[in-house]
């Protein structure tokens, strides 16, 4: 049964003070400062100093990884990445992401092949992969959406039978963990981001995770230039590299990170309790085998039974100083530099389409308060 409405004063502004959404968990700025002394101290500003080998440590170590190679954003360990494992021709993705996960393709003259997405999820659909692969398929990229881990049993099974290399865009997926595996070690590889509106944050970064020291070592020539000792050059390298501010950053950052994902589980909670049930808005709870990490709060809403777009929605909430996003809107694959390519059509994306055209992701962080939530729910709900 859905709960009665509440009535509020809506009428005039569900918030005086403008709300984003979302907001970076920074450590205090005085445990920072002891660090910053020290690189001032040092001199070593960046190129594998103190602080990025101890932040790698670490951050392995957190993540219950053995390979961590620190980028200075998740783009470019994107695009190293592919290149380290040497994807070419094209490569099976999703066209419901961020735009930096096919601008690494293109970037490593790939052609992005995309894939219907799970509507329940959100992430690409494993059953409609096998149709698109050809002899040109080198490799599978797809992408935790929000932190919903993919069907990654299902990708593997198809990779395994076509000899083909997955890439795993895990941006959102820090702190997610799952009862009978590590998620950040499926595949050949996994990529995070650190960027300001992460869960976790470095202001700007990234990483790459891998089984393989190999692998690893090969990341660390490519992303410093290619440079294997002073005089050799590997490849064709670039300059990814994570720089101690970054690093020190980061080091204080996973201090706090748990206790954010639990104060995220208490807004999630909190704007289950009004959304639930309403006619026309679908949330989603996260399966029982994982423990979710509480990075978005995406909602879908059906105009027809609820009565407003999204856009409405949308708009509505931003009269009112709430300044939700379309996460992701408009789909990768209808934007003008990749809505030419064959897999682009909207017929061959039909799931895609209607969630890019039906989402919302609402304000969520730690200190988000219960009676921004409250607001936020009651001017989606009733000022209509
Ligand atoms: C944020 C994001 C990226 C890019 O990360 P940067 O660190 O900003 O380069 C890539 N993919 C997804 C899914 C993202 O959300």
């Amino acid at each position: 049964m859905e709960e009665p409405v509440i009535e509020t004063e809506l009428s005039t502004i569900a918030s005086e003070e403008e709300i984003y959404v979302t907001r970076p968990n920074l450590p205090p700025l005085e445990s920072l400062l002891p660090s910053l002394a020290a690189i001032w101290e040092s001199g070593r500003l960046t190129n594998n100093g103190p602080f990025h080998r101890r932040f790698e440590n670490e951050l392995g170590k957190h993540l219950g990884v053995g390979n961590v190679n620190l980028f200075s954003n998740a783009t470019l360990a994107l695009i190293v990445g592919l290149e380290a494992l040497r994807i070419l021709g094209e490569v099976i993705t999703t066209p419901y992401s961020f735009v930096a996960t096919t601008h690494a393709l293109q970037w490593n003259g790939i052609t992005p092949v995309f894939c219907d997405i799970d509507e329940r999820t959100f992430n690409i659909d494993p059953d409609k992969i096998e149709a698109l692969i050809t002899t040109r398929t080198s490799a599978i990229m797809p992408v935790h959406v929000y932190g919903r881990p993919c069907e990654v049993d299902k990708i593997q099974a198809i990779a395994d039978k076509y000899g083909l290399k997955v890439i795993y865009d895990a941006a959102h997926a820090f702190g997610v963990t799952m009862k009978d595996k590590n998620l950040l070690l499926e595949g050949d590889m996994s990529i995070l981001s650190f960027h300001g509106t992460k869960l976790f944050t470095t202001f700007e970064g990234g990483a790459i995770i891998t089984r393989d020291e190999k692998l690893k070592k090969r990341i660390d020539f490519l992303k410093n230039f290619g440079f294997a000792d002073e005089v050799t050059v590997v490849g064709p390298g670039i300059n990814g590299k994570m720089n101690e501010f970054q690093a020190a950053v980061g080091l204080l950052g996973l201090q706090i990170v748990q206790d954010e994902i639990s104060k995220r589980k208490s807004v999630a909670e909190a704007y289950h309790k009004r959304l639930d049930g309403v006619r026309g808005i679908k949330t989603y709870a996260a399966p029982d085998e994982v423990s979710y990490n509480y990075a978005y709060f995406p909602i879908l809403i059906d105009e027809e039974e609820f009565g407003a777009s999204r856009d409405e929605v949308y708009e509505r909430l931003k009269r009112h100083n709430v300044f939700a996003r379309r996460y992701f809107y408009p789909l990768i694959s209808d934007m003008p530099t990749y809505r030419n390519l064959p897999s682009a059509g909207r017929e061959h994306l039909p799931v895609a389409g209607r969630v890019a055209d039906h989402v919302l992701c609402l304000p969520m962080y730690g200190t988000l308060e219960p009676k921004s939530v409250h607001a936020i729910c009651n001017c989606i709900r009733n000022d209509r």
